[in-house]
């Protein structure tokens, strides 16, 4: 069958687009083997955490109101911590992104006094202004006696030496960012996060560790909580949502973390015991078990992408056979004419807005302007295609998601002919 011919009926793609995809596609057939045995283990975790925890139908009712006695948001909580093999979880609609979910874990681990030293590097750009280190937003940590301290990376590296030189007596948490974030590094692996850890250990007692997990879950067997993270947090709108949870985030972590993370986000007293579901737990649920299957795909599709973009002679990282231990695929373009007509090219394949134009503007928590390309059922949601950037020099784009391989495919092709209508893909 000519499945190019076939397609033709749908999608307009040029001869010489078509012989590459062609070609990139049997040139990563042997990653995308890696990638199965990744999500094999991973939809085994979650499967096995489902039946010891002994999900049933009645857990999917939801409660209104205070939520007390919510058996299908505590049974969510310890599928959760399984999966993450963590002692406790807090999993809930309450919690509104994944900055919040973080925010709320910094609350947990930090009192007036404290130092929190990161050791990657900047933070998220959300987080600089939840640590107050700019903007000044009313209620940041460093209005509640909170200091910061950072350590950058070095060749993409922890910095062990500089991690020494900063080891206040203050410091009191050590945050690690997973995922690239807007930045041109490799993402934290597994490995990376457990080195860290254990060598810090060594250097003082009483740490909390807490890493950002946003685009991490999944990418690895194991994750942060299950190598000597005590805390970790992520958005259910990302990986572990499956592309199902309309909203929410996650906190797991130590028992006793995670009980104060409840009465940061509720009050004290009040903890885990409330919080309604609305009948949103079985969207959770759903979503967490096809999670290891949808980031596969996503991570196949970065692959892709990462490959069709380097032949076509842009920089790219992480390169088509790198470790990955996020989903996101940066691309270096060479103008911002070129950094635009690429976001309007992913704008066009999404299933949802796809004749909308996108265009940079200034969006709350940035420091300056981003562009997100995104047609997505969930608000905002980034396991489904989307593209951001933010409008500076040098000019990358991030590209991530892809709820199937097959629409990151199609996304990608649409958007490289696109750019080539427009002028901004050179083909031999
Ligand atoms: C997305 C993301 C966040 C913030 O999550 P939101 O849900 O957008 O608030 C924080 N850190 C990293 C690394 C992220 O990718």
């Amino acid at each position: 069958m000519d499945v190019y011919g076939m397609l033709e009926k749908y999608v307009t793609i040029d001869g010489d687009i078509r012989q590459l995809d062609q070609r990139v596609v049997k040139d990563i057939r042997d990653e995308f083997e890696r990638i199965d045995g990744i999500r094999l283990v991973n939809q085994a975790k979650v499967l096995s955490a489902m039946r010891e925890e002994g999900l049933a139908e009645n857990h999917f009712a939801g409660t209104t109101g205070y939520g007390y006695g919510d058996a299908g948001r505590e049974t969510t909580d310890r599928i959760f911590a399984r999966v993450f093999g963590s002692e406790d979880a807090l999993v809930r609609v309450q919690l509104v992104s994944g900055t919040h979910a973080l925010t709320t874990s910094l609350r947990a681990a930090l009192r007036p006094g404290d130092t929190v030293l990161s050791v990657t590097g900047k933070p998220y750009d959300t987080l600089e202004e939840v640590l107050g280190i700019r903007g000044g937003a009313p209620g940041n940590l460093r209005e509640f006696g909170v200091d910061y301290l950072q350590v950058d990376l070095k060749d993409g590296r922890v910095d062990f030496e500089g991690v020494k030189e900063k080891m206040t007596p203050a410091v009191k948490l050590i945050f690690m960012q997973r995922s690239t974030g807007y930045d041109w590094r490799p993402a934290l692996s597994i490995a990376d996060i457990e080195n860290t850890i254990s060598y810090i250990k060594k250097l003082r007692k009483g740490l909390v560790f807490m890493v950002d997990n946003c685009y991490g879950e999944f990418l690895e067997e194991r994750e942060p909580t299950e190598v000597g993270a005590d805390i970790a947090a992520g958005s259910l709108i990302k990986n572990p949502g499956g592309g199902l949870a309309l909203t929410g985030g996650y906190i797991v972590g130590k028992k006793d973390l995670i009980g104060r993370a409840a009465a940061a986000l509720t009050a004290p007293g009040l903890g885990k015991e409330c919080g309604a579901t609305l009948g949103i737990t079985r969207s959770f649920l759903q979503g967490l078990f096809l999670a290891p299957h949808v980031v596969a795909e996503a991570i196949k599709g970065a692959v892709y992408a990462s490959r069709i973009f380097q032949e076509l002679g842009f920089e790219v990282s992480p390169e088509p056979g790198d470790g990955r231990s996020d989903i996101i695929q940066s691309i270096k373009f060479r103008s911002e004419e070129q950094l635009l007509s690429f976001c309007r090219g992913i704008q066009k394949g999404a299933p949802v807005d796809s004749f909308v134009t996108p265009y940079p503007w200034d969006m709350p928590g940035y420091g300056h302007q981003v562009i997100m390309a995104a047609g997505a059922f969930v608000q905002g949601s980034s396991i489904e295609l989307s593209a951001d950037a933010p409008i500076r020099e040098p000019y990358y784009g991030y590209l991530q998601g892809g709820l199937t391989w097959d629409h990151l495919r199609l996304g990608v092709l649409i958007t490289l002919q696109q750019m080539k209508e427009e002028g901004y893909l050179l083909l031999e």
